[in-house]
């Protein structure tokens, strides 16, 4: 089983089949947001008394520590660890703006880009260099 980890804690935020995030939205209202450990999987789950809209920019917290998740390479992006059966990690970036699909996994080496809005990120920064794709 794949472990999703905080970058900042590394503390464990996927439990079962979700990964667990606090967020925030526009009217600075706060819940919980569930999303799917499967990769290019976009469903989400949460309470229906929080809304969101398509287009909205949500701030991803981790559940543990409370620290933002905002990536170092474009503000729109989310940062978690990635982490397989073998112990290997590789970086996870993915969109914080509702219904924008787009998800960045990276070991350092390659980029493995998944979702139809992901060409919106056409400059990728892995470790201190700047790489272009696509
Ligand atoms: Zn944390």
């Amino acid at each position: 089983m794949h472990d999703f980890l905080c970058p900042k804690c590394n503390g464990h935020i996927r439990v079962g089949s979700h990964i667990i995030f606090k967020v925030k939205n526009d009217k600075k209202q706060e819940a919980l947001l569930l999303l799917s450990p499967q990769i290019g999987n976009y469903t989400s789950l949460k309470h229906p008394s929080f809304e969101i809209q398509a287009g909205e920019y949500l701030e991803y917290y981790c559940p543990v520590c409370n620290s933002e998740l905002i990536s170092d390479i474009h503000r729109n992006l989310a940062h978690v660890i990635l982490r397989d059966e073998t112990g290997k990690c590789s970086d996870v970036y993915f969109s914080q703006i509702v219904g924008e699909h787009s998800t960045f996994e990276t070991d350092g080496e390659s980029v493995h880009v998944t979702g139809e809005d992901a060409g919106r990120y056409t400059y990728f920064k892995i470790g201190d260099k700047f790489r272009k794709y696509f």
